[in-house]
């Protein structure tokens, strides 16, 4: 900057914040002394409840404002919980703006790569290695993986190269190729669970009751000779299918369970059922329900809060295929 023939140099630092836990009263996660660096981008590991009440200050530390709480520059907050864990805020002034941006972008850079922004889980049976397993080949995850990273909720998280990045953490992706769900998606943004059930009892059952033996949910009986479905307990897993020797059961095509807005932490909400479709549609369907939802979130809304904020019932009308 030229100011009267004078050339001054202005150099902005950026500063870090170092929380400290000082007393862990009754948190459960951590320990007296343990540490963080706050720097723009929710650390990893970091709960929600420290989260919330660490940001404010930090965020107003990092760029020099002055808190009327702080003592000798030293903030100290309590989290939320009950005697929950005291944190001591301290500036850790170090890096100048250009190194400071290029931190930020690095950080922002490496949580898309290292996968810190979408989290795609897959079971063993998808690749083949589960006798539960209903479908196989790595395909559909594959297809699935890209069009969450294309779609507008969670594409823009990748790209951007902002604070706003946090919002969309780890969103999460889970794929279970039979209702045993080793993958959880129930607690997931998005779970996808293949279902295979069963339509029919044809007309060579014998009436060996092999299906009754096998099936875990009593969800089909021998009466009278024959199988009987009960469809109302069934939840498509396939094993009687498998089982009957005389092959005399007949099923739908193999579908996928789509649930969206699962949670685990401090509010956990297990996800609702979107809608139930075959393999040609589950791809389309995903990244349709990401871009509407995505312009329907607030700002830093997470997946859970929007499906319940709008209701599963008015997501499934729109969404019932
Ligand atoms: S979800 Fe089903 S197919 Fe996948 S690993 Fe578990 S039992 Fe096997
Ligand atoms: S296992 Fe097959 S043949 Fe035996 S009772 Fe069941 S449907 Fe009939
Ligand atoms: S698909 Fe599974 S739950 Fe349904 S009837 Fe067969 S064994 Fe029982």
């Amino acid at each position: 900057m030229i100011l009267g023939g004078l050339v001054l140099e202005f150099k902005l630092k950026q500063r870090r914040v170092i929380a400290e836990i000082v007393d862990a009263g009754n948190c459960r996660y951590y320990e007296k002394g343990r540490r963080f660096v706050l720097s723009g981008f929710t650390p990893s590991g970091l709960c929600d409840g420290a989260y919330t009440v660490l940001s404010r200050d930090s965020q107003t530390m990092r760029y020099g404002a002055k808190l009327p709480w702080a003592r000798n520059g030293v903030v100290l907050t309590r989290c939320p919980d009950p005697e929950g864990a005291l944190w001591q805020l301290k500036i850790e002034e170090g890096l100048d703006s250009e190194q400071g941006g290029q931190q930020e972008k690095e950080a922002a850079k490496s949580c898309s790569e290292l996968g810190d922004v979408y989290e795609h889980k897959v079971c063993r049976g998808m690749k083949g290695g589960c006798p539960f397993s209903l479908v196989g080949g790595s395909a559909l995850s594959e297809d699935i993986k890209q069009a969450v990273k294309d779609s507008a909720w969670v594409g823009t998280a990748v790209k951007q190269e902002s604070t706003d990045l946090r919002h969309y953490c780890r969103f999460k992706v889970a794929l279970a190729a039979c209702p045993n769900a080793c993958t959880q998606p129930q607690i997931k943004d998005i779970g996808i669970i293949a279902i295979c059930v069963p339509s029919e009892i044809g007309a060579d059952c014998d009436g060996c009751g092999r299906c009754e033996e096998v099936c875990r949910e009593e969800a089909i009986a021998v009466r009278d000779g024959i199988a009987e479905l009960l469809p109302e307990k069934c939840v498509g897993c396939g094993v009687c299918l498998r089982e009957c020797p005389q092959e005399a059961i007949e099923s739908d095509p193999v579908r996928f369970r789509i649930l969206v807005g699962g949670t685990m932490g401090r509010h956990p909400r297990w996800g609702q059922e979107l809608c139930v479709v075959d393999s040609s549609r589950v791809v389309q369907v995903v990244k349709s329900f990401l871009d509407k939802t995505a312009q329907q979130a607030r700002p830093g809304e997470r997946m859970t809060s929007v499906v319940e904020r709008i209701g599963a019932g008015t997501l499934r009308e729109e969404f019932s295929l």
